[in-house]
């Protein structure tokens, strides 16, 4: 695949070379100096952010034949050269989407068995290894529990959850974030000068934002555009490659909103909806927008607002005019629209209606008590729509993180939270005050049972992470109370939340059979209840049950993704549905 080829070309060859997943580098870099290179890795992640070029680099650091431990892996020796060639036969790499029968994980097996032929160490990368089979699993399972001196297994997946629990506990584990877009941006100018590319100005940025963290897609998208590019690649390029709209409109939006003129605000969305421009990603890139700029001001990192360094001083301009509680009611506002700008028979209305409610709205009073400053003097707005109850939207692809739904914990549970965070001032309800005005448009019903649904999957694993963090905890101070439950419990662990009941993962039926004793479970629900602040019953299991594809089971993991916890703690938010990729 042509899209592939820059990708290939510019993979790292050392461990210098490699952008991001410092942490990983570090430790890794180590482990070759001091030679105490584990067995088995796991490296996690999302696609394209670099796990199959740190294994290689891994594979080609234990047989790099430079004498200094410290520049390994060198990139030129002969087994570097073959393994970056792809032609070192210690170095075994399968994708397990490809080899999922027994048999193969068989033929590993023997294979692990005999010493390398030319190398220091065998290495097998198994790429996707999530979609090994059971069985495989668990022949590759033997292997990892005696591996001989010689073999070094790296798994690499981007769904870790399907990874069995025997093989995650035989791996040292690494996780892998996403690129930034300043990072992506600057990788990509080095590689285009070194190809002689030229960019215009935001243009790698641009490229990097689109690409979401993953650098095998920007480098795709360079591909794509030096291809049919003669000459210096334009911003206009990208934007009709990728179909995003051009930042200016979002730019001059986002003045107008701060100027609180709602005239510019209207004359900007029916300019972007003349040209014909797709809203609903023009409304993506607002949201984006707002969100850097609330990330800046309400953290001062860059980093963390992923901000380019070409936009770095308008950013910081539009700081200056910004305030945290109206950026929080803009990002709400807009963020909701998506799911009504498909379904709307009324075009870009939603929007408009979203850009006057984003300027007569006053900002919630703030977690301090502090009032915002407020709100530019109240446009006209059109007569014709009726406000309504916002419908829970279901907008983009991957987790939809919302408000938070209707809580469904018993109210102690709820004071208790508060109290523990320390907020004590009466339930906020900034989303009432703050929702979009929907459309007159007749809507499709709002998913009840499945919202209903997500709530409670929500409120459920709310209270499990809450279980998680104390165990340790609980399991402190069941002890003076009772040291052979506290031993007991050294083999038991939270895994699941269900209503009012918490249950257990125990080691064997001894440990289950014992813990649920009537005098013994009440004293681990007393010492439950002192930590939560609210009763539960345990319930013990001996089996963990395998991760439901349904929306619980899809709320759970996506509520282990950093970038939906990130987006759950910024907006005090809840994920209320998840839906496919597109
Ligand atoms: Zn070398």
């Amino acid at each position: 695949m042509a899209a592939q080829s820059l990708y290939r070309k510019w993979r790292s060859q050392t461990f210098d070379e490699l952008v991001g997943q410092e942490h990983v580098v570090q430790t890794l870099r180590n482990a070759v100096i001091e030679g105490r290179v584990a067995h088995a890795y796991l490296f996690t992640g999302p696609r394209g952010v670099g796990k199959t070029t740190m294994a290689r680099l891994l594979a080609k650091a234990v047989n790099c034949l430079a004498t200094d431990p410290a520049s390994r892996p060198c990139g030129s020796c002969a087994s570097c050269v073959a393994i970056a060639e792809g032609r070192a036969v210690d170095v075994i790499e399968m994708d397990a989407a490809s080899h999922t029968s027994v048999e193969d994980a068989r033929e590993i097996i023997e294979r692990v068995q005999f010493r390398p032929a030319e190398g220091r160490a065998k290495v097998y990368v198994i790429d996707e290894c999530h979609q090994l089979s059971a069985a495989a699993f668990n022949a590759l399972l033997k292997t990892l529990e005696e591996p001989p001196d010689h073999a070094i297994f790296i798994l690499a997946t981007t769904e870790v959850h399907k990874v069995p629990a025997t093989i995650l506990s035989r791996c040292q584990r690494f996780t892998f974030t996403r690129h930034g877009v300043a990072a992506t941006a600057e990788h990509l100018r080095r590689i285009a000068a070194a190809e002689g590319l030229e960019l215009a100005e935001g243009v790698p940025e641009a490229i990097a934002r689109a690409a979401t963290g993953s650098m095998r897609d920007a480098l795709g998208v360079l591909e794509q555009l030096a291809s049919f590019a003669s000459g210096p690649i334009t911003l206009d390029q990208v934007h009709s490659l990728l179909g995003m709209t051009a930042a200016a409109e979002v730019q001059a939006l986002v003045e107008a909103l701060l100027d609180g003129d709602a005239g510019a605000a209207l004359r900007a969305v029916n300019g972007v909806a003349e040209q014909g421009a797709d809203i609903r990603q023009f409304t993506r890139d607002l949201v984006e927008r707002l969100r850097s700029l609330l990330l800046l001001l309400a953290s001062g990192d860059h980093g963390l607002a992923d901000i380019g360094a070409d936009e770095l001083r308008l950013m910081e301009g539009w700081a200056a005019r910004a305030d945290v509680p109206r950026l929080l009611a803009w990002v709400r506002i807009f963020s909701a629209l998506d799911f009504q700008l498909r379904t709307t028979p009324y075009g870009h209305l939603p929007l408009e209606l979203a850009v006057v409610e984003a300027l007569v709205t006053e900002p919630q009073a703030t977690a301090s008590g502090e009032v915002a400053r407020p709100a530019p003097r109240p446009a006209p707005v059109p007569s014709r729509p009726t406000p309504s109850r916002p419908t829970p939207s279901r907008p983009a692809a991957h987790p939809v993180v919302s408000p938070p739904p209707p809580r469904v914990e018993a109210p102690e549970a709820v004071a208790s939270e508060q109290a523990q965070l320390g907020a004590a001032a009466p339930e906020p309800e900034p989303f009432v005050a703050t929702a979009p005005v929907s459309t007159a448009a007749p809507e499709p019903p709002p998913p009840v049972a499945r919202s209903a649904d997500a709530a409670a999957a929500n409120a459920d694993f709310t209270v499990l992470e809450r279980v998680i963090d104390s165990w340790e905890l609980i399991k402190r101070d069941v002890r003076p109370l009772k040291r052979t439950i506290e031993a007991l419990l050294k083999d038991v662990r939270p895994i699941d939340v269900e209503g009012n009941t918490i249950v257990l993962l125990a080691a064997s039926t001894f440990h289950k059979t014992n813990i649920e004793q009537p005098q013994n479970r009440e004293i681990v629900e007393a010492v439950i209840k002192k930590h939560l602040g609210a009763a539960y019953a345990i319930r013990c299991t001996i089996e963990a049950k395998t991760e439901a594809r349904d929306l619980r089971g899809q709320i759970r993991e996506a509520r282990k993704d950093a970038l939906v916890r990130a987006a759950m703690n910024i907006f005090d938010a809840h994920i209320v549905d998840i839906e496919p990729e597109e």
